[in-house]
């Protein structure tokens, strides 16, 4: 796919992040894989404005143009691709469920079979650091070992996947699972899955195809 098909892609993906609520205004970004590196929005541009020579690339040594200052959460984005070759795209949202929970820094457990989606028996969240550090790009990188998805501390949510499609998708899905948590926490009466239940469950889910 060319740069700019991409570009367009990044602008479209951020703009419906937008219009569905999963962001506010700047909040939030979007990567997709180019080349040796990656492309990602210029920093504090709200989608609706966003213009094709708005989105960076960034080398995959964390090289790029010093007349583009990237977003704020680049770090993350670059870490994420250095340690998961197999990651295509990253959507990272401040979604009010998922920011709820990421408040309460708890992990989600197997509340849901769902949860499998996200690639492992519960949904991490990072431990606690300022945004757009190195520090928050380590504490992110692992909180999503063996999963697709976390919570990031008192901020928001990430995701991971193959490509554009996959990592939105999840976002969402994320989001509608810690919707659902916080009201089963709510009434403090949730059967959680058994490790057997929910690993059959993972298994299922494995190769990320979902029939479901
Ligand atoms: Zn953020």
């Amino acid at each position: 796919m060319s740069k700019n098909f991409l570009k367009k892609t990044i602008i479209k993906n951020m703009r419906y992040l937008v219009k569905t609520k999963m962001n506010l205004g700047s909040e939030g970004n979007i990567s997709i894989k180019f080349k040796n590196g990656f492309l990602i929005p210029k920093s504090g541009l709200n989608p609706c404005d966003m213009k094709i020579d708005d989105i960076v690339f960034i080398e995959s040594n964390g090289h790029f143009s010093k007349s583009l200052k990237p977003s704020t959460e680049w770090q993350m984005h670059h870490n994420i691709y250095k340690e998961r070759t197999e990651v295509s795209a990253v959507v990272h949202c401040h979604s009010m469920w998922a920011s709820i929970l990421s408040c309460l820094r708890i992990n989600i457990p197997a509340f849901h079979y769902m949860v499998s989606e996200m690639g492992g028996i519960d949904i991490k969240c990072s431990k606690y650091a300022t945004f757009g550090t190195l520090k928050l790009a380590k504490k992110v990188v692992l909180a999503l070992k063996e999963r697709n998805a976390c919570l990031i501390s008192n901020h928001g949510q990430v995701t991971i996947g193959y490509n554009i499609e996959q990592a939105t998708h999840l976002a969402f899905a994320l989001e509608k699972l810690a919707k659902q948590f916080y009201f089963c926490l709510l009434s403090n009466k949730n059967k959680l899955l058994s490790k057997k239940e929910i690993t059959e469950s993972l298994k299922l889910f494995s190769g990320y195809k979902s029939t479901h």
